[in-house]
């Protein structure tokens, strides 16, 4: 690893599981925004297989978050981060 000035260093296993959920929602989109050309059963059959890929590594994702303690900690610690960037940062207006 090369050395990195962010006080996070992350766990790497979840970045793995974050990432290839990414892949299987981007995979699920890609196909579900092309139905419309490619109308048939099999499309529906194909979709169904994609997002079952997805739930299921969101899934992994998210049981991985509360087992691990590095999770934990970097959560713990994203949110106190954010809470003190809130204080001290005016809220931007969302339309
Ligand atoms: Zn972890």
């Amino acid at each position: 690893m090369r050395n990195q000035s962010s006080v996070q260093a992350g766990c790497a296993e979840y970045e793995g599981l974050l990432n290839e959920s990414q892949v299987a929602l981007t995979s699920w989109a890609t196909e579900r925004a092309e139905i419309s050309d490619r109308r048939g059963r099999g499309i529906y059959h194909e979709l169904r297989l994609l997002q079952g890929n997805f739930l299921k590594a969101w899934a992994l994702l998210q049981d991985h978050k509360r087992d691990c303690e590095m999770c934990q900690l970097i959560l713990t610690m994203e949110h106190r981060y954010t809470e003190t960037h809130e204080d001290q940062v005016q809220r931007p207006i969302y339309h």
